[in-house]
């Protein structure tokens, strides 16, 4: 099959103004698809995957052949994690999840407050590019933790919950170098109910 790049579940002014339209427009149209036409052409020389998903591809990103692997760990990775985060984004969100979810992260993290610092704080020592993430680690066990790039947690074994995305594309123009600004004003734009569905889906 050959990948395509999904519209944003919302428009790209819906996240104003934590998350401006110019930077949802280049972040969705311009980098996620990049990494949508780059995994495509990774894959022309290898036609026995071209049947998988983005995320059957990295579970099993140890059979992908050596020559191809770094780019689509990259492309893959790139194309999984944001899919992964314009879904657990949108309008009119924010606050704190309750239910399940919410008695989860107290449990694990002390409350929502220690949860979300923990995420701040793996997003602002992920030096360079990359992620900080929610997961549902080996053992089962809700963990935070970041990861380099576009390198996916579910490559080693976890599940993603939630991921935030601290690249500098998803904040420089509104935010400059300001990446903890950008983190916290991201939380005024995380759809509960849809991190909910994942956290439910995959516990
Ligand atoms: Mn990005």
């Amino acid at each position: 099959m050959t990948h395509e790049l999904a519209p944003l579940p919302y428009a790209h002014d819906a996240l104003e103004p934590s998350i401006d339209t110019q930077t949802m427009q280049i972040h969705h149209g311009k980098h996620h698809a990049a990494y949508v036409a780059n995994l495509n052409k990774a894959l022309e020389s290898a036609p026995d995957l071209q049947s998988l998903s983005a995320e059957e591809l990295l579970k099993n990103i140890a059979k992908v052949p050596d020559g191809i692997r770094q780019a689509v760990i990259n492309n893959g990775g790139g194309h999984y994690n944001h899919t992964l985060f314009w879904s657990i984004m949108g309008p009119n969100a924010g606050g704190a999840p309750g239910g399940e979810l919410g008695d989860a992260l107290a449990s694990a993290f002390g409350s929502f407050d220690g949860f979300k610092e923990k995420i701040n704080n793996a997003g602002m020592t992920r030096f360079g590019s990359g992620w900080a993430w929610l997961v549902f680690d080996k053992d089962g066990k809700l963990a935070v933790l970041s990861t380099a790039n576009q390198d996916s947690p579910i490559m080693s074994g976890q599940k993603a919950v939630l991921g935030v995305d601290v690249w500098e594309h998803a904040y420089y123009l509104k935010y400059q170098n300001r990446r903890a600004d950008y983190l916290n004003a991201w939380w005024n734009v995380v759809n509960w109910a849809a991190v909910a569905d994942r956290f439910a889906k995959l516990k």
